[in-house]
C-alpha cells in the first residue's frame, strides 16, 4: 500500500521530470556567479515576480534571515505577527546574527494583523526605543489566504511609516491560486500583484512547488547584493547549485498550475471528515487542513496518530491536528485517510 504523508508539503519527492531536470542541468561555480542554471532560476523568479533581481538559497529560512539583516542595522526593529515563520519558527536568527529586535504582534482570526495594532507597534524615533525598520507579513499564513485588499492597506500603512515592507511568501504560489479562484484572475498574474506590495519576497521551491530543496529571495539589485553577503556569512554560498535550481525552475515551469489540485484534495478531506462527532473542521482556503477535537474525540485523540500510522497514513497533531495535500498525495489517498480517521473516532 502506497504511503500516505499528510505532514507537510515539504515530503515529496522530484518527480521523474524533475530529476531529468536535474541531472542534464548545466553547472558552474554559482560563489564566482557562473553557474548558469542557478542564474537562469534566479532571472526567472524575479522576472516573474517583477523584481530586478534575486538570490537562490537553501532554504526559507536562510531566506528570511537575509531579509531582515539586509533590510534592518543593528539595534532596528521589525514587526512580525506571533505565528509568523520569520518570528516563532527560525531560533531567533534576526536576534542572534543581526541584533534585530522583533516586535511580535497577535493575529486576528484571518491571520491578518490589524492595522491600528501595526500602527500603534511603530516607535517614535525617540532614544528609549529600538528604530522601527520594517513590516514583515506571511502569506498563506497557516494555510490562509491574507485579502488582498489587507495587503494593499497594510503594506501602504508601512511605506507611509517609512518602513520597509518584506513578505514570507513560502507559499506565495498556494495564496496565488487561492486569490485566482476568487477574482477569476490568472494564477501568476495574482502572485506578483501580491509581491508588487513589498521591497521583498521570499519563495519556498520546496513546498509545494515539489522541488527538494531551495527558496528565493526576490528585492531590487542593491538589497540582493547586501542579501548576498548574509547568505555568505549564514554559510549559504553553494558551488554546483545549478543541480537543485534546476528543479526549482522545473517546478516554476510544471508545478504551479497543479496547486488547484492539492486545494481541492484539502476541501474534499474536509468534506469527509465533516459531521464525526467531536471533530471540528476548519474550512481548507489553500492546501492545510486543521481539525479540532473536542469531548469524547479528545479522549481518543492519543491513540490517533498511532492508529493512521499502522495503515501507511502520516498526519501531525493532538487536540489539533493538521493534513497538508501536495504532489505525492492523490484523491485515494484522501479517501484512505477519511475512512482511517473515521473508523477511529467513531468506533
Ligand atoms: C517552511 C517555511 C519557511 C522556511 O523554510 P525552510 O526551508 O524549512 O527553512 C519559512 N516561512 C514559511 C511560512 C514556511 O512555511
Amino acid at each position: 500500500m502506497r504511503a500516505i504523508d499528510l505532514r507537510s508539503d515539504t515530503v515529496t519527492r522530484p518527480t521523474p521530470g524533475m530529476s531529468a531536470a536535474m541531472a542534464a542541468a548545466p553547472l558552474g561555480d554559482d560563489v564566482f556567479g557562473d553557474d548558469p542554471s542557478v542564474n537562469a532560476l534566479q532571472e526567472k523568479i524575479a522576472g516573474m515576480l517583477g523584481f530586478e533581481d534575486a538570490l537562490f538559497v537553501p532554504t526559507g529560512t536562510q531566506s528570511n534571515l537575509c531579509a531582515i539583516l539586509a533590510h534592518c542595522q543593528r539595534g532596528d526593529e521589525y514587526i512580525v505577527g506571533q505565528m509568523q515563520h520569520c518570528y516563532r519558527w527560525e531560533a531567533g536568527g534576526g536576534a542572534v546574527f543581526g541584533s534585530v529586535q522583533p516586535q511580535p504582534i497577535n493575529h486576528q482570526t484571518d491571520g491578518t494583523l490589524a492595522l491600528e495594532d501595526i500602527e500603534a507597534a511603530v516607535k517614535p524615533d525617540d532614544p528609549h526605543f529600538a528604530r522601527t525598520r520594517m513590516l514583515a507579513l506571511e502569506n498563506t499564513l497557516g494555510g490562509k489566504l491574507l485579502p488582498f485588499d489587507y495587503v494593499e492597506k497594510a503594506t501602504a500603512l508601512a511605506l507611509d511609516k517609512g518602513l520597509t515592507r518584506h513578505l514570507d511568501g513560502a507559499r506565495l504560489f498556494n495564496a496565488a491560486t487561492a486569490q485566482a479562484a476568487k477574482s477569476g484572475g490568472d494564477v501568476r498574474a495574482e502572485a506578483r500583484r501580491i509581491a508588487q506590495c513589498f521591497d521583498s519576497v521570499s519563495v519556498c521551491f520546496s513546498k509545494g512547488l515539489g522541488a527538494p530543496v531551495g527558496s528565493a529571495l526576490c528585492g531590487s539589485r542593491e538589497f540582493i547584493g547586501r542579501a548576498r553577503r548574509v547568505r555568505k556569512m549564514a554559510g549559504g554560498g553553494m558551488r554546483q547549485a545549478g543541480v537543485l535550481a534546476a528543479a526549482a525552475t522545473y517546478a516554476l515551469d510544471h508545478h504551479i498550475d497543479r496547486l488547484r489540485e492539492d486545494h481541492e484534495l484539502a476541501g474534499q478531506l474536509a468534506r469527509g471528515l465533516a459531521g464525526i462527532e467531536g471533530v471540528i473542521v476548519e474550512q481548507p482556503q489553500t492546501n492545510m487542513l486543521f481539525i479540532d477535537l473536542v469531548g469524547q474525540a479528545r479522549e481518543k485523540s492519543k491513540g490517533l496518530i498511532d492508529h493512521l500510522g499502522a495503515q501507511g497514513i502520516q498526519a501531525m497533531g493532538l487536540y489539533r491536528l493538521r493534513f497538508v495535500t501536495h504532489l505525492d498525495v492523490d484523491a485515494q489517498g484522501v479517501a484512505r485517510a477519511v475512512t482511517a480517521i473515521r473508523q477511529f473516532l467513531q468506533d
